[in-house]
């Protein structure tokens, strides 16, 4: 992987074109529907379209119409295990074996089943440590799970602070597993700043203690390689429409380990009874011998098929070669921002990821008080990022179809619409969807 730290002309159009003339997954990026014109740098929030996955989505469509009801045992793959088919291909992504991992559900549902399944109160153990910079959606599931279970969320789910509004510190969140605590629940990668916890660490440190932990991996799935089984991860969860590039609400993906499998699963549905037996319509259960027990109901089949394609090129590219290319385009974006004195007055540009490979997820989190409007300006010019209150301009390249020539068009974008005012003029605040 070309190194952008010691070349003296870093900042010049040039070294951009020439890191990616070096760059092995460069060819990749044809493969994408990369929208004319445009800089895409919201693959943390939708990855584009492949043409892999559009050619398995209309392989699906042909096999619904050419097969009818006949496809769910017909089709290729068949239909009837296309969860457990596709688990087993994104299992590598998250270290794990086959059996641990189903495609199936939403990230929140699947968070619901799992937390469901996990959360055990029993006397005095009845809290849920979770962080105050989590995303939403994982903080309204995990009050309703304790609503449900005669908790209450203002006693019973401990949100660990952050020091400075950006990150966690790992040893806020294991001074906040007493014996108080019956399940942990963290995110992988932070939304907001990118930070990556140190996932075995929090693993262990979990275990010592007695609690079972789970983590939201939204968005380190399919950018940054797992080893869940190794870690000793209790569950795990993800989207398969961000860093996947399945699509808008794409089917998600579980992961339960092994030493769980044969557990009453917390929302049980036909789906995930025993597959051989299924069709028995028997009223007593029987669970899926592996992760694909925590399925609920019927596979979205149309909503799944896309992720056959996607995952060809993740496969093809290769999980390793994807991180080290995702650390490089995040140095070099980080590097070009301060090599460029976009990070001192007057443009005053921050940048919120932290430097170190061990602690970065996929994207930067540029801060900056007109945020809004900065991602407003950039829209203008082709260049698309996504806004994050209060101040988080999120710049994700996606390394399979983000360029370092993309890179350097954002930042010279973003002296521009300082230097141009634009981030004084036109409504502040932000639109609907940020
Ligand atoms: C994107 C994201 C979700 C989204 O949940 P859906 O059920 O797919 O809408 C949940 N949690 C985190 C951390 C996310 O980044």
């Amino acid at each position: 992987m070309p190194s952008s730290l010691n070349s003296p002309d870093m900042t010049s159009e040039i070294h951009a074109r020439s890191l990616d003339a070096q760059d092995p997954l460069a060819a990749f990026r044809d493969r994408f529907y990369v929208p004319p014109d445009t800089v895409y740098l919201d693959g943390n929030s939708l990855g584009l379209l492949s043409r892999d996955a559009e050619a398995a989505l209309l392989g699906a469509l042909d096999a619904w119409k050419r097969h009818g009801i006949e496809g769910w045992l017909g089709a290729d793959p068949p239909w009837f295990t296309l969860g457990e088919a596709l688990g087993a291909r994104v299992a590598p992504l998250v270290g794990a074996e086959p059996e641990a991992v189903v495609v199936t559900g939403s990230t929140t549902v699947n968070l619901h089943n799992l937390v469901a399944t996990f959360y055990r109160p029993e006397g005095a153990r009845r809290k849920i440590v979770a962080t105050a910079l989590d995303f939403p959606s994982d903080v309204y599931a995990l009050g309703s799970q304790l609503g449900l279970r005669d908790g209450d969320p203002e006693r019973d789910l401990v949100l660990v602070p952050s020091r400075d509004g950006r990150t966690l510190d790992e040893d806020d969140l294991i001074a906040a597993m007493t014996h108080e605590v019956a399940l942990v629940l963290l995110p992988s990668v932070l939304y907001r700043s990118g930070q990556l916890l140190d996932l075995p660490r929090l693993t262990a440190a979990a275990h010592e203690r007695g609690i079972p932990i789970g983590f939201d991996c939204a968005h380190s799935a399919g950018a940054i390689p797992h080893e869940l089984d190794a870690w000793g991860v209790d569950f795990a969860f993800w989207c398969s429409y961000k860093y996947l590039n399945a699509g808008p609400g794409a089917v998600a993906g579980l992961y339960v380990n092994r030493r769980h499998f044969g557990r009453a699963p917390g929302l049980a549905g036909w789906w995930g009874y025993h597959k051989e037996r299924q069709f028995d319509m028997a009223h007593t259960w029987e669970s899926a011998p592996g992760a694909g027990a925590w399925q609920i109901g019927t596979i979205p089949v149309l909503a799944a098929a896309p992720l056959l394609g996607a995952l060809a090129i993740v496969e093809e590219a290769g999980i390793e070669r994807i991180r080290a290319k995702s650390l490089a385009l995040t140095d070099y974006l980080i590097e070009l921002l301060e090599a460029s004195g976009l990070t001192a007055a007057p443009y005053d540009y921050r940048v919120g990821t932290l430097r170190e490979h061990a602690r970065r997820g996929g994207h930067v989190a540029v801060e900056h008080a007109e945020g809004p409007r900065i991602a407003r300006a950039l829209k203008r010019r082709g260049i698309v990022p996504d806004f994050r209150p209060p101040d988080v301009v999120r710049l994700a390249p996606v390394a399979c179809s983000t360029s370092f020539h993309d890179l350097w068009r954002t930042v010279r974008a973003l002296r521009e619409i300082i230097d141009a005012g634009e981030h004084r003029q036109g409504v502040a605040g932000r639109g609907v969807v940020a």
